[in-house]
């Protein structure tokens, strides 16, 4: 594959991608994502999914899943089921993986399927949804190994756009952003103390939120992965950081994009 059909967004763009509220803005029109993550044993991921699409860049967020409780107490301002414009599913689900992501394609809104749900998808998906897998993720779906994900990750990608029929975004050290047609972005900002648990969660939420407030789906994923890289960058400033951390540092992210 030709390097020039690797795009990627400059912040510029990502300034002008960026939904912003309207003078005349209400809560629903700016978009609600809703959250089908977490479990009894699993409860931070939730947290943290929540915390990324709780970055303001949505109206509103719900939750649904085992850890309301949990979620109530750290996020006051989520509220539970009823309609969305977009669903995130899978971190921390485990058994009930498969069922909320049946939940969420059936509600018809672009989804966001991470972590636990990955291994649920089979076969062609609506084209709005966003697949979030990082390599071992990714391999597991393939039927190949780690090594090979690894070793040709914007092959595999690909790949795995044209055969699931929708937006791929590959994490790691550089995060991929494939379409079944062939376009590519990468991601340029984070840092590698972004390793670290949950830090998967919070960009699944990001990219839910911003699915809800319109984007596309290939826009989506990649302006959440660039604010996820530069939100990241912000709050450990070429330091160490945890995932609550990046997620704080969102908003810091957006103020820090240029001017439109
Ligand atoms: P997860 O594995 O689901 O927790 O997601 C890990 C997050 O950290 C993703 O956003 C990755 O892109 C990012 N990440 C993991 N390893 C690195 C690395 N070596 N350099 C930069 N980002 C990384
Ligand atoms: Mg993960």
């Amino acid at each position: 594959l030709p390097e020039a059909a690797v795009e990627s967004l400059q912040p510029e763009d990502v300034a002008a991608l960026l939904p912003r509220p309207t003078p005349d803005a209400q809560k629903y029109t700016r978009g609600v994502v809703g959250v089908r993550a977490g479990s009894e044993q699993y409860p931070g991921a939730a947290l943290l999914s929540v915390a990324g699409a709780a970055s303001g860049l949505a109206g509103m967020v719900r939750y649904v899943g085992a850890a309301a409780d949990t979620v109530r107490e750290v996020h006051p301002e989520v509220v539970g089921d009823g309609r969305v414009q977009a669903w995130v599913v899978g971190s921390g689900g485990g058994e009930h993986a498969g069922d909320e992501l049946a939940a969420a394609l059936a509600d018809g809104v672009p989804t966001v399927v991470d972590a636990d749900a990955l291994a649920h998808v089979d076969g062609l998906l609506p084209a709005g949804t966003v697949l979030t897998p990082h390599a071992g993720e990714l391999a597991a779906m393939l039927r190949v190994d780690r090594d090979g994900v690894e070793a040709r990750p914007l092959h595999h990608a690909r790949h795995a756009a044209t055969k699931y029929g929708c937006v791929v975004l590959l994490k790691g050290r550089h995060t991929l952003v494939a379409t079944p047609d062939g376009r590519v972005r990468v991601t340029t900002t984070g840092t590698p103390w972004l390793a670290t648990a949950g830090a998967g969660d919070v960009l699944g939420g990001l990219v839910g939120a911003l699915l809800a407030a319109g984007l596309a789906a290939y826009d989506a994923a990649s302006v959440g992965s660039w604010l996820h890289g530069a939100a990241a960058t912000l709050a450990g400033r070429g330091g160490p950081l945890v995932a609550s951390q990046v997620a704080a540092s969102i908003p810091l992210a957006v103020r820090s994009l240029p001017e439109r």
